[in-house]
């Protein structure tokens, strides 16, 4: 489930990697990775990469001649950098860019996707096109490196923080694993509404998306290399911990289980000793 600091490192990794390297072809195996016909594929075959960069939680690789290529990796895909190519039965592969360069000469780009579902995409659009394009052009701020100053009127909803921080259209980058760091480093209660944030508590919560995501971040720069792993070590104190004790105060973390995902908290610090109802099972129970 790669968020920003996941993309982040990559987009770094690969901006090192790739700058100014040509492109030898480019493929799209995946039935439905590529969501954009014009410009064709080929377009981009004798083309160079500019930058490899991040929008979000999406990669955009800016190429010569004006293109680029939006990369969304949704939940189980990766960007990977390879100095062998794809076999022609990989059946992880969405997309190959073959790079033309003596000194790493099978050198690829590889878009792969883990699982049964093919939800990972990509489009090839003119590179003035991309603030139109709809991910884009509704995503909210940026959540890292400066998180918003003032966090009360973008929150401003009846909606739960653990729902409003995912959502890209508030503020970019966060998702499931993060925002349980997030709201634990602030103490505040994932069910706690936006609309209901103190003064206090919304500089404690943009103090916790800027720590918690630079320190996932610094934590990927010493152990991330090339070509990108096919699992990142994410830094975790909370999420998927359930049961084991708060690193902080020693309470037993708890979890809320979702059809597809799980979120944990601290009950001691974050709900005054509240244990939320899992859903789980009280759907079970039904
Ligand atoms: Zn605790």
């Amino acid at each position: 489930m790669p968020e920003l600091p996941e993309v982040e490192i990559t987009a770094r990794r690969l901006d090192a990697a790739l700058r100014g390297a040509i492109i030898e072809s480019a493929l799209a195996p995946g039935i439905n990775a590529l969501k954009t016909f014009d410009p064709p594929l080929s377009a981009l075959e004798g083309r160079s990469i500019i930058s490899v960069g991040r929008r979000g939680k999406q990669f955009v690789i800016a190429f010569t001649g004006d293109l680029v290529l939006l990369v969304h990796l949704m939940s189980a895909g990766r960007l990977q950098l390879y100095d062998k190519r794809a076999g022609p039965r990989d059946r992880t592969s969405r997309l190959l860019l073959r790079i033309a360069d003596p000194d790493h000469p099978a050198r690829e780009l590889r878009l792969r996707e883990f699982g049964t579902k093919q939800a990972a995409w990509v489009k090839l659009l003119p590179a003035d096109a991309i603030d139109e394009e709809e991910l884009i052009a509704t995503l909210g701020p940026e959540a890292w490196p400066q998180p918003p100053e003032d966090l009360k009127p973008l929150l401003k909803a009846a909606r739960p923080l653990h729902t409003l921080l995912r959502d890209q259209r508030v503020i970019a980058g966060i998702g499931r694993s993060w925002v349980d760091e997030i709201l634990w480093t602030a103490r505040l209660s994932p069910f706690k509404r936006g609309n209901d944030l103190s003064d206090d508590e919304a500089l404690a919560l943009r103090e916790a998306i800027a720590t918690v995501l630079d320190g996932a971040i610094e934590h990927y720069e010493k152990v991330i290399v090339l070509p990108i792993p096919d699992k990142l070590p994410l830094p975790l104190l909370v999420h998927r911990k359930a049961g084991e004790p708060c690193p902080r105060c020693g309470a037993t973390i708890e979890a809320v289980h979702y059809e597809d995902y799980v979120m944990c908290y601290c009950p001691a610090e974050q709900t005054a000793g509240k244990v939320l109802k899992d859903r789980r099972l009280s759907r079970l129970l039904k």
